[in-house]
């Protein structure tokens, strides 16, 4: 069932002007408004498990082969920050943080074995 916006009575769903008040029928495009609201917060990536792979990478790093997990980790952050949602931007700093810190005391941790 349709209801006029401007003087809100009943109309026939195929309604494009009022019966009453003669208004434009403007209801269906009000529905579609929200529903693409919706549509951009959905094309939001979901950045979590990109992130939580950086992180790992950059644990990883500080065991085996520094540069190559360091690098993997901080591709992986900065990948996942250029498409993250405010609240997931944290998640992405840490796998670029840890990758970076990690990746250094990796190569330190290296070096100090090899001697
Ligand atoms: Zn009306």
């Amino acid at each position: 069932m349709g209801f006029c916006p401007k003087c809100r009575r009943e109309n026939p769903n195929d309604a494009v002007f009022c019966a009453y008040c003669a208004a434009p029928m403007t209801a269906v495009p009000k529905v579609a408004a929200p529903a693409a609201v919706m549509s951009t917060t959905q094309q939001q990536t979901d950045v979590k498990p990109i992130a939580t792979v950086g992180i790992i990478c950059a644990v990883l790093s500080l065991f085996f082969f520094p540069p190559i997990f360091g690098i993997s980790a901080i591709l992986l952050g900065a990948y996942a920050l250029s498409k993250a949602s405010e609240e997931q931007k944290s998640l992405c700093w840490y796998a670029i943080i840890f990758g970076v810190i990690f990746m250094i005391l990796g190569i330190f941790l290296g070096m100090l074995t090899a001697f």
